[in-house]
This record gives structure tokens, C-alpha cells and sequence, in this order.
């Protein structure tokens, strides 16, 4: 597995835990609203951290951290992603993880074999392919539209402890775009909608647009028919 970051306290990250947070490099999307190109991009340099050096942080760290975050990047992109996991469960670790859906069969067996304790999935845009693909950077194919599909009917029947999430901006999402989501994902207990971040490099040429106050509310007003909104 390649790490390209660790951040050794969160308060807000693992619900209700505190955790640390490892960040894998690589992705098979290129959000143009991404604000982590380094992990993402292959041209970006990026200083690798060890795996040793996690392990070590965790065996010390015993007791006071009592979860890792695994995100990226796409983490389920390393074959060994689960071997990393049953290690750090044995520890005593909580694990949750962050990711796009699109590697449906490392996610089901990571659930079936209960090696995560809560997973969040990203969803994009309205399953909709030419929407969702213009979301994550014109690299969509039909495989990974439909694992993506498959990921999101996963957690919908309860498995495991879950949250879906999608970063909305003006350029990407309409009102009913987020309604659809909303739809397809009706019955789950919670999703977050977070405006895009303004302040950072992205991996698109131009920043992105928030959405506006308003709008927003009539989102959650409309969205909370099919499913409870929460604006992060
Ligand atoms: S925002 Fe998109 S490109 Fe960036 S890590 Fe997530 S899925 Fe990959």
C-alpha cells in the first residue's frame, strides 16, 4: 500500500472516536473539484510514508487513538488494503473508510468479512453516466458506473455503519440533481451535503462555485422527502 499522509489526531473524523488518518495514494477518478492532486496525480511528487511508521504511531498510540480513517485518494485502488486492515484491527483499532465506490468487490468483502466499522461513500452526482462522468474528470467507464451503483445498494441494506456524502458546487449540481441522489439513496439514515472548498488547489484549471444559501435550503427542503439532509 503507498501512503502519502498521516495525520495523527482527529476529533471529527471517526464518529465519535478519536482517530488518525491515513491518506493512500492514487485515484481512478480526477475530480476536477479534488483538493488532494498530490495523492492523486502521479506527476506530483509526493514523499512516501512507511507503513512501519503507521504501525509504530499505533502500537503507542494505544488507548489514546482508538480509530484509523483510511482515505486517499481511492484506498480500495491497493490489493493489500484489507491485509492493512486486519492488521490494524487486531491492534484494537475501529476502522472506517473513505471511498468512491468503485471497487464494489474489495468493499463487499472488506463488509462481509467485518473489517470496517463505517464506511463513507462520495457519491458524485446523479447516477445518471454523462453527469457523473463530467464529475469525476471524463474517466468514468461502464464498469466503474456500475460498481459504484452496486457499492451504494451494498451499504443501503445495512451491513455495516455507513454515511454517504457529495461535495456540491454550481458548476456540477442542480437542484434535482441532488433530489435524484436523494432518491437513489432513499431510506439511508444521513447525507451530507459539503459545499466546495474555495481555498485550496483543485485539481480542475478553474475553482469552483458554492452554492448559494437559498438554494442550498431548498435542496435539503426537497432532498429530505426521500432521505434526513444534513449540510456539513
Ligand atoms: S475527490 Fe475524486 S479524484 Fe479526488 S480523491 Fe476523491 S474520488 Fe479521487
Amino acid at each position: 500500500m503507498r501512503i502519502g499522509g498521516f495525520q495523527k489526531l482527529s476529533l471529527v473524523d471517526y464518529p465519535g472516536k478519536v482517530s488518525c488518518i491515513v491518506f493512500t495514494i492514487g485515484c481512478d477518478f480526477r475530480c476536477p473539484c479534488c483538493y488532494v492532486p498530490q495523492l492523486v496525480l502521479p506527476e506530483k511528487k509526493l514523499k512516501e510514508i512507511s507503513i512501519n511508521e503507521i504501525f509504530s504511531f499505533l502500537q503507542k498510540n494505544k488507548g489514546l487513538n482508538e480509530a484509523v480513517v483510511i482515505t486517499g485518494g481511492e484506498p480500495t485502488l491497493h490489493p493489500d488494503l484489507p491485509e492493512f486492515i486486519r492488521r490494524v484491527k487486531t491492534m484494537g483499532y475501529s476502522v472506517a473508510l473513505e471511498t468512491n465506490g468503485t471497487n464494489f468487490r474489495m468493499l463487499k468483502n472488506l463488509v462481509e468479512e467485518k473489517l470496517v466499522n463505517y464506511v463513507e461513500l462520495d457519491i458524485k452526482n446523479r447516477l445518471d453516466f454523462e453527469k457523473y462522468d463530467l464529475t469525476v474528470g471524463g474517466v468514468l467507464t461502464k464498469e466503474l458506473f456500475e460498481n459504484v451503483k452496486k457499492s451504494i445498494k451494498l451499504l443501503l441494506k445495512g451491513k455495516v455503519a455507513y454515511e454517504f456524502r457529495t461535495t456540491v458546487m454550481k458548476e456540477f449540481h442542480t437542484v434535482e440533481d441532488i433530489v435524484e441522489i436523494a432518491k437513489a439513496i432513499k431510506g439511508a439514515k444521513v447525507y451530507y451535503l459539503q459545499n466546495v472548498r474555495t481555498d485550496v488547489e483543485v485539481i480542475g484549471k478553474k475553482g469552483f462555485t458554492p452554492i448559494d444559501e437559498e438554494t442550498l435550503k431548498k435542496i435539503i427542503k426537497e432532498a429530505s422527502n426521500f432521505v434526513k439532509v444534513v449540510k456539513r
